[in-house]
């Protein structure tokens, strides 16, 4: 699949929906029509915001000034873009501005899965995670229950053990008596009913570190290991 011959490309001079559309949706266009096998006309509609009576001509004429033809639609279907960059970017100046705009678009996509996963992490924490068909539930009942967040509290205080924050130094009275409590192990593990001690398995963050702790879904950090980041 690497070494295919790729289709000549057939360059023009029309730039004015080249230089019309900034780079991002000139990167988007160019992405639908390389990788996800789309039409001219669905990309004008569902990527450059065009009414429904277009013909395609938008991101068509995008695409021929790069000389991008039918015979590139779908071409690298199933290959990851970043290895798609490296082909092109093999063989020379004639594909420097696709690959360019495939940077632009290989960013935007990353920022897209970070936000995705940022989002998913933050449901997990909040207890309404549903994962595939099958509902599943982490409540985390651990580090809700007024109970068990009161004692802490008592235990440990209001300040963040991993930077020391307090809410009520920095908010005036909106912060009194405010700070997360985080349970050290990892929600994964707490799938049955398990007897807290509030004292040993809950501590307290501020809302910063503990959003940076579960972060990552599949590596949720130590208190030791993230005040080693912030060192
Ligand atoms: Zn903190
Ligand atoms: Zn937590």
């Amino acid at each position: 699949m690497k070494n295919r011959i790729l289709p000549p490309l057939k360059p023009n001079n029309r730039d004015r929906e080249y230089n019309f559309y900034s780079d991002e949706l000139k990167a988007q266009v160019i992405y639908e029509h390389l990788f996800n096998n789309k039409m001219h006309r669905w990309m004008d509609i569902n990527v450059l915001g065009a009414n429904g009576n277009t013909n395609g001509r938008n991101s068509a004429n995008i695409l021929y000034y790069l000389g991008l033809k039918a015979d590139y639609r779908g071409f690298f279907e199933g290959q990851s873009i970043d290895e798609v960059i490296e082909i092109l970017n093999s063989k020379g100046e004639r594909y420097a501005d696709v690959v360019r705009l495939l940077k632009v678009q290989a960013k935007t996509s990353r920022l897209y899965e970070t936000v995705i996963s940022d989002i998913e992490a933050q449901e997990i924490e909040e207890g309404n995670y549903v994962e595939g068909t099958k509902k599943s539930y982490f409540v985390n009942k651990y580090e809700r229950d007024p109970k068990n967040r009161k004692k802490a509290i008592e235990i440990h205080g209001l300040n963040c053990w991993v930077c020391s924050f307090n809410f009520e130094e920095v908010y005036g009275e909106r912060g009194r008596d405010f700070i997360e409590i985080h349970h050290i192990k990892p929600l994964s593990t707490l799938q049955e009913a398990v007897v807290i001690n509030p004292a040993t398995d809950l501590v307290p963050l501020c809302a910063n570190c503990h959003r940076m702790i579960h972060r990552r879904k599949a590596e949720i950090l130590t208190i030791d290991q993230l005040k080693d980041l912030i060192k």
